[in-house]
C-alpha cells in the first residue's frame, strides 16, 4: 500500500487553486511486510504523524531522498517524535562522507531559524547514513535498492521490493535531454509503480536547466523503456494549479494510458 501525504515540490502551496491535488510537500507512506516505510518528510509528514498518533506502529523507518527544505521541514511538526514510546530510524544516502543526516536536521532545528533543538524529541531516533547506490535490508523479506540522482547537493532514489512487488520513488532529479538516466532505469526496471519527479513539462524544461528537476514527458519515456506498470507523476510545481494539473493528467493519460497524477490522499494498492 502506498499513500501520498504530500505531492508538491519546492514549497507548500495551499489555497483555492490547489485544493484537489493538494499543497503539501513530499511525503509518501509505504506499508509492506507488516512494516511502515516513510519516504521524505516535507509538510505532508505532519498529517501522517497525526494519523499515526491514533494508533500506528511505534517503530518505523523514515528515508530521505535529500535534505532540501521541501523534503525535511515537516520533522519538527511530526507528532511521533514527541512520544517516548516511539522508535524512529532515519536514513539518508546523499551526505556521506562530508556530513551526516543527524547534524543536517539539527542545523535546520536550531535558533534563530527554529526555536527548539532536536533534543526536545522524546522518541528514540536513530540516524543512519549510507551511500546512494548501496542496497539496504532493514527488515527480512524487504529489499531496498538505492541509486544516486542528478540533483544539486545530490539526492537518493529508492526501489522497495517485497513479495514479488516493487515500487520506485524517484525525486528530485534532472534528466539530460535525449539520454535516459541509467541510474534511474536500473531502479525503475519493471516496477509495479514508479513515482517520478514531474515538476515541469518539456516546454518549461529549457528555462529551468540545472534546477535539478525533470518532466512528465521524461517520466513517460523512462516508464516505457523500463516496462513500468503504473507511472505516478509527483513533485508538482507549486505554480501548477488544479486546472493545469488536469491538463497534464489528460495529456499524460493519452501518452501512456493508466498514468496517474499523484494527489494528496491518493492510495495505491499494488
Ligand atoms: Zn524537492
Ligand atoms: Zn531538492
Amino acid at each position: 500500500m502506498v499513500r501520498f501525504w504530500g505531492v508538491r515540490g519546492s514549497i507548500a502551496c495551499p489555497g483555492p487553486g490547489t485544493m484537489r491535488y493538494g499543497g503539501n510537500t513530499s511525503c509518501v507512506e509505504v506499508r509492506c511486510g507488516g512494516q511502515l516505510f516513510i519516504f521524505d518528510g516535507g509538510s505532508g509528514l505532519r498529517l501522517l504523524g497525526n494519523e499515526l498518533m491514533k494508533g500506528g506502529p511505534r517503530e518505523f523507518d523514515l528515508f530521505y531522498t535529500h535534505t532540501h527544505l521541501d523534503h525535511c521541514h515537516g520533522l519538527p511538526f511530526f507528532a511521533p517524535c514527541y512520544d517516548a514510546r516511539n522508535r524512529i530510524r532515519v536514513w539518508a544516502g546523499h551526505l556521506k562522507p562530508d556530513a551526516g543526516i543527524e547534524a543536517v536536521l539539527g542545523k535546520m532545528m536550531s535558533p534563530p531559524l527554529f526555536p527548539i533543538p532536536m533534543d526536545i524529541f522524546t522518541a528514540k531516533l536513530e540516524f543512519n547514513d549510507f551511500s546512494a547506490g548501496e542496497s539496504l535490508v532493514t527488515h527480512p523479506g524487504v529489499m531496498l535498492r538505492t541509486g544516486l540522482l542528478n540533483h544539486p547537493n545530490r539526492a537518493t532514489g529508492y526501489r522497495l521490493e517485497h513479495d514479488g512487488k516493487a515500487v520506485a520513488y524517484i525525486t528530485d532529479t534532472e534528466h539530460e535531454p535525449g539520454r535516459l538516466d541509467p541510474n534511474v532505469l536500473q531502479l525503475v526496471n519493471g516496477v509495479d509503480a514508479m513515482i517520478y519527479d514531474s515538476t515541469y513539462t518539456d516546454d518549461e524544461f529549457p528555462a529551468h536547466k540545472n534546477w535539478g528537476h525533470s518532466t512528465w514527458q521524461e517520466a513517460v519515456r523512462l516508464a516505457n523503456a523500463a516496462q513500468v506498470k503504473t507511472l505516478v507523476l509527483f513533485h508538482h510545481d507549486p505554480d501548477h494549479d488544479d486546472a493545469f494539473m488536469d491538463r497534464v493528467a489528460a495529456e499524460a493519460a493519452q501518452a501512456r494510458p493508466g498514468t496517474i497524477v499523484a494527489h494528496e490522499g491518493l492510495v495505491l494498492r499494488l
